[in-house]
């Protein structure tokens, strides 16, 4: 080995190409951050649908949010895991430590407010902004606002229809015209009853990027049964190593998908050894049932509800409900009624109040025509293709069918935070062969 007694003296160093980009990158990434600070006015004007310019609107300008959304949270702290080599201790401390991060999400500081309708820290992981600025549009409509070294992100209209919300993504956007009262289309997917059939998830995949492409809030939910509890509908017969693997497989490919929400079925509530727990222990998004109450090692707790938010803070209340229709230590159900009057505080707090049912549409009737707090019931359990959502009540029931061949879409109209008009379809999906 050759030791170079006298290393030349470094003066300068000549950058290497990667330096020079980097250098580059970085003078333009001031440049833009300069521009940026410099447009910090958020001006335009308001009109009504007619076009007529708006008086008198009151327009709020708020930061970035402070909390995610619950089910952001959720997702969160089971990111990064992996399932393959989480096992069931594993899975149940990631599932505790989602409902502690839920449970302690902070109330709002005193300087902030609550853009959604929610009270601040009273419900679990509504959105909170500050407020960067406020003012009121003048005779011909117009406004602007100068909102100081602030990051805008949402503009609030307040007028006498209430409240409208416009997420920005252009900050600094020069001029705007705004409709007031604010139209919002949430879209809802939704799915049920696969028992180990994934058979469409490449259909799903490519319907999912469609719809996000014409629609700015799409959220995708599961109404349960996923699993497959009977081992005589194992392949091989009775092979717990077919449960394990296959049941894993369900909840990955629905990480993949982007899944927001499921209520585990009656299928996932029969916990088979320690499968269960470490397969629904890999979910990257939050397991829902009111009425249920788990005391073994060997299963989650669901959390009863989450909120979901849209970019513009509109809040969806989720709530959970499921049924055990077997006897097993460990589990246990309550009247799915009694969880949702305990929860209808829900509806005040929320714009959208949606309950994600694995019950059966029997019950989901029922339970639409004692509640018309209930906006939206997306049920499963009893297998039910609803080719159109019926409406109980003033509720929209809906329901996909079974084994992955269809998806349901539910389409919210709201004006402001009210909802105008929902309507629900179910369309087919195309299997491609199975892949394992
Ligand atoms: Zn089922």
């Amino acid at each position: 080995m050759s030791v170079k007694p006298f290393p030349e003296p470094r003066r300068f160093v000549k950058p290497s190409a990667s330096t020079t980009r980097a250098l580059a990158w970085s003078a333009m990434l001031a440049l833009v951050a300069l521009a940026l600070a410099a447009a910090q006015d958020v001006a335009g004007v308001v009109v009504g649908p007619d076009r007529q310019p708006l008086p008198n609107i009151r327009i709020s300008l708020y930061g970035p949010r402070q909390n995610e959304p619950a089910v952001q949270a959720a997702a969160g702290a089971a990111a990064g895991a992996q399932p393959s080599e989480s096992h069931g201790g594993d899975a149940l401390s990631r599932l505790r430590a989602h409902r502690r991060r839920i449970a302690e999400t902070p109330a709002a500081p005193a300087d902030s407010a609550a853009v959604a309708a929610p009270t601040a820290g009273a419900i679990q992981g509504a959105p909170v902004r500050d407020r960067l600025a406020q003012g009121v549009t003048d005779a011909r409509g117009r406004f602007s606002l100068s909102v100081g070294r602030g990051q805008p992100a949402l503009l609030a209209l307040h007028g006498p229809d209430g409240v409208g919300r416009i997420a920005l993504d252009k900050p600094g956007t020069a001029s705007l015209t705004l409709v007031y009262p604010v139209r919002t289309t949430i879209v809802l997917l939704h799915d049920n009853d696969h028992h180990f059939h994934f058979g469409a998830r490449d259909a799903i995949a490519k319907k999912l990027q469609e719809i996000r492409q014409r629609h700015d809030h799409v959220f995708l939910l599961n109404a349960g049964d996923i699993f497959m509890r009977r081992p005589n509908r194992w392949r091989p017969r009775d092979s717990e190593d077919y449960y394990a693997e296959r049941s894993l497989f369900m909840i990955t490919t629905m990480n993949e998908l982007g899944y927001d929400a499921m209520t585990p079925g009656n299928h996932e509530l029969d916990y088979i050894g320690r499968h269960t727990l470490n397969a629904l222990g890999a979910a990257r998004f939050p397991l829902l049932a009111a009425n249920i109450q788990v005391s073994t090692d060997l299963l989650p707790q669901p959390l009863p509800y989450v909120t979901l938010a849209t970019a513009n803070d509109i809040t969806l209340a989720l709530l959970g409900l499921s049924t055990v229709n077997f006897k097993k230590e460990g589990v246990a159900e309550t009247p799915p009624a009694h969880a949702v009057r305990d929860h209808l505080k829900l509806k005040d707090t929320h714009d959208v109040f949606v309950v994600l049912s694995h019950i059966g549409i029997g019950s989901d009737r029922k339970l639409a025509g004692s509640f018309d707090e209930i906006d939206v019931i997306v049920g499963g359990h009893s297998h039910t293709l609803l080719e159109e959502a019926v409406t109980v009540n003033g509720v929209l029931i809906a329901q996909a069918g079974q084994h992955n061949r269809h998806m349901g879409k539910i389409t919210l109209e709201l004006e402001n935070e009210r909802i105008v008009s929902k309507k629900g379809v179910v369309f087919p999906l195309v299997a491609s062969p199975e892949r394992r």
